[in-house]
């Protein structure tokens, strides 16, 4: 196994631990200690994927002892939804020998959690000394969860996303930027003429040269374009468009951030792409196994090091310490993480630059295990080091993007305050104005015609300021600025003075209104925003109303929950395709098919519900058949009522 001798020459194919040479000065007993000290796990697999061997590192990862596997499938501990994958992976690997592989998948904890890994599989089955699948497994969790985060904050920042490949005919673009524009994804151009399809005509002369500059400059461009949308109108869309280089620094594509106010599935689509990158950064990595001796001197290094750094082994003969070569910013760090180490700890991971033999850098990340003897002084020290730059480069650009992204996000929510302010206070006057027309206060106006005008203006004033009053709400929730007045509330006097302003237009749709207010609730006081409890009654029964043919029902209902009060609003209307309903307590979201009444709303109206209920710490649940009528409920938690307002109760 592992141990066992063999005479063999230096080779960069061959794994590291079997190699021996000048820096293997004792054979079996080293390379055991080599594979037992790694602090990656090293597993030996049959062609059926049996675990023959699984090395000590198996506890400090995963928390088992990796030798009560032996004998059993090494499919059987991955998590269900990764094992068919991972086995088909083993059998490919099986097939080819020599092949190396690179797969991620969730093993279990000892402590219950599942852990992302990332292994790399070399077939040896013909290597006469090994005859088994070598894998080298590492914990990638972190960075996964990492990866979440960034896709999740994209998400709420609602950006399109594209990249242009060099020398391909048309960027790809995201689910959002087709969202944006209304079309259907399939609808995006691909072919060379694209910008001809897609673009203004006085526009894409200028949007192309910028895009091919950033090609060869390598700065970031920011241009804004008309786009042709799905329904035949040019959309302005700005574009922050920059290069992105390859692994030797030569622009490779141009990648681009549309904005956005729709976008939900570009995570989606941008969750692919760097998977896409994350497995090709993968493939293309070759881990490097050195051994220390106590003095910092270099006793054995693997050939892999070449490919990497660009160095021989031989380069680092007799050499004390790395410092040398490792980037200035990163050196303090290193230092003394790696002193505290070489005192006292047993384990030592560490990401860091590494000036590669041409000059550049490299990122690296190096994990180092102490192997110390029963008096617990330092014997030797073993380490694996990743070519992580890719991953690395991937990080800094997604958090770069992240940033930019939220940067427009915040401007824009300032920008909402800031315009539904300055245009309340004109409407204001508009509305105010035209009610005293309507109602001719100072005398006739003269004709009818103007009385009817009148009318309209007063409407259409209000209209517009209900529309701005839940932009205004809508930005300050997502700005986090959005501030809840609790006060205690009680559950009937709420729903009676919702109804009151919706009977004239329930009548007026000839619609029948009634309540269900069960006793629990009825009594019930709840620590809550008035004017936002009221805005969430109000947005659904006007929903109803809008919704429901006339000689339907509409009953609002309350029921106590034991923790709160759950708010219900029941129509007999047209109802909600199903796919649909996921995506409608989004802001400006729509059933695309209701395009005669969408105009009378702007798809805010659920949007504000949830995030009204959310602040309270509550919940909305649409349920709905189309043809029979939608459910909506709100869950408000009762909340803890300050002794202030005890008396209140
Ligand atoms: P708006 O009503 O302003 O368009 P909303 O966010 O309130 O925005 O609703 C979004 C969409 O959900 C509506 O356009 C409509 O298609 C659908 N919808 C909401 N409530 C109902 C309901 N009670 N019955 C049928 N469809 C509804």
């Amino acid at each position: 196994m592992a141990h066992r001798k063999g005479a063999r020459t230096n080779d960069e194919a061959t794994p590291a631990w079997r190699l021996e040479g000048a820096f293997a000065p004792d054979g079996g007993k080293f390379y055991r200690a080599l594979v037992e000290n790694a602090g990656d796990i090293l597993t030996l697999l049959d062609r059926d994927g049996t675990i023959l061997y699984q090395s000590p590192a198996m506890r400090e990862v995963l928390g088992y002892d990796g030798a009560a596997f032996i004998g059993t499938p090494v499919c059987d501990g991955v998590h269900p939804e990764d094992r068919e994958r991972v086995r088909a992976r083993i059998l490919e690997c099986a097939q080819k020998p020599e092949w190396i592989s690179m797969e991620t998948f969730r093993l279990p904890h000892l402590d219950g959690s599942w852990r992302w890994m990332e292994a790399r599989a070399k077939n040896l089955l013909n290597d006469p000394d090994v005859g088994a699948i070598l894998c080298v497994s590492r914990d990638v969790t972190e960075a996964r969860r990492l990866e979440h985060q960034l896709q999740q904050a994209e998400r709420l920042a609602r950006f399109g996303y594209w990249r242009w490949v060099k020398g391909e005919p048309a960027p790809i673009w995201s689910e959002g930027v087709s969202k944006i524009l209304d079309r259907s994804p399939r609808d995006m151009p691909r072919g060379g003429d694209w910008y001809r399809e897609l673009i203004h005509p006085d526009d894409h002369d200028i949007l192309l040269s910028k895009f091919l500059d950033a090609f060869d400059s390598n700065e970031q461009v920011t241009s804004v374009a008309r786009f042709l949308a799905g329904d035949g109108t040019f959309r302005y869309i700005k574009t922050h468009a920059y290069a992105e280089a390859d692994a030797r620094h030569e622009v490779g594509a141009l990648v681009g951030l549309a904005e956005d106010v729709t976008e939900e599935m570009r995570a989606q689509e941008a969750m692919k792409v760097s998977e896409a990158k994350y497995r090709l950064l993968a493939e293309q990595a070759t881990d490097i196994i050195h051994h220390i001796a106590p003095d910092s001197s270099m006793i054995y290094l693997s050939p892999s090091v070449k490919v990497v750094l660009g160095y021989t082994p031989e380069d680092f003969a007799g050499q004390k310490g790395a410092g040398a070569f490792v980037h200035p910013d990163d050196l303090a760090r290193l230092s003394a993480g790696y002193r505290d180490f070489v005192l006292s700890r047993a384990m030592l991971r560490f990401e860091y630059r590494f000036r590669h033999k041409n000059g550049h850098y490299v990122w690296l990340e190096t994990t180092m295990r102490a192997v110390r003897d029963e008096a617990g002084k330092l014997t030797e020290i073993v380490g694996i080091t990743r070519d992580t730059s890719e991953r690395k480069k991937h990080e800094i650009e997604m958090m770069e993007a992240r940033e930019r992204a939220e940067a427009a996000s915040r401007t824009k929510s300032r920008f909402l305050a800031n315009m539904s302010h300055e245009l309340r206070t004109p409407l204001n006057a508009i509305i105010g104005f035209s009610e005293m027309l309507k109602l001719e206060m100072f005398g006739k106006l003269g004709h009818a015609r103007y009385v009817e005008y009148a009318q309209l203006i007063n409407e259409s004033g209000g209209l517009l300021l209900d529309l701005i009053s839940d932009i205004l709400d809508m930005s300050k929730i997502e700005a986090g600025k959005y501030e809840l007045h609790r006060e205690p509330i009680n559950v009937s006097e709420a729903i009676g003075s919702a109804l009151k302003l919706m009977y004239g237009r329930a009548e007026e749709s000839g619609l029948a209104l009634t309540t269900a207010i069960c006793t629990g609730a009825a009594s019930t006081v709840i620590f809550a925003d008035e004017r936002a409890l009221k805005q969430i009654l109000l947005n659904l029964l006007s929903n109803a109303v809008k919704f429901t043919q006339p000689g339907g029902r509409i009953i609002v209902g309350a029921d106590a929950t034991g923790s709160g009060i759950r708010f219900r609003v029941t129509d007999t209307g047209r109802g909600i395709p199903k796919e649909q309903i996921p995506r409608l307590a989004q802001p400006f979201e729509q059933v695309s098919t209701d395009a005669e009444l969408a105009k009378q709303g702007t798809g805010l109206g659920l949007a504000l519900v949830r995030s009204l209920a959310e602040l309270h710490g509550g919940s909305i649940r649409i349920e709905s058949e189309v043809g029979r009528g939608t459910t909506v409920t709100v869950d408000i938690p009762t909340n803890e009522t300050p002794a202030l307002f005890q008396a209140a109760k």
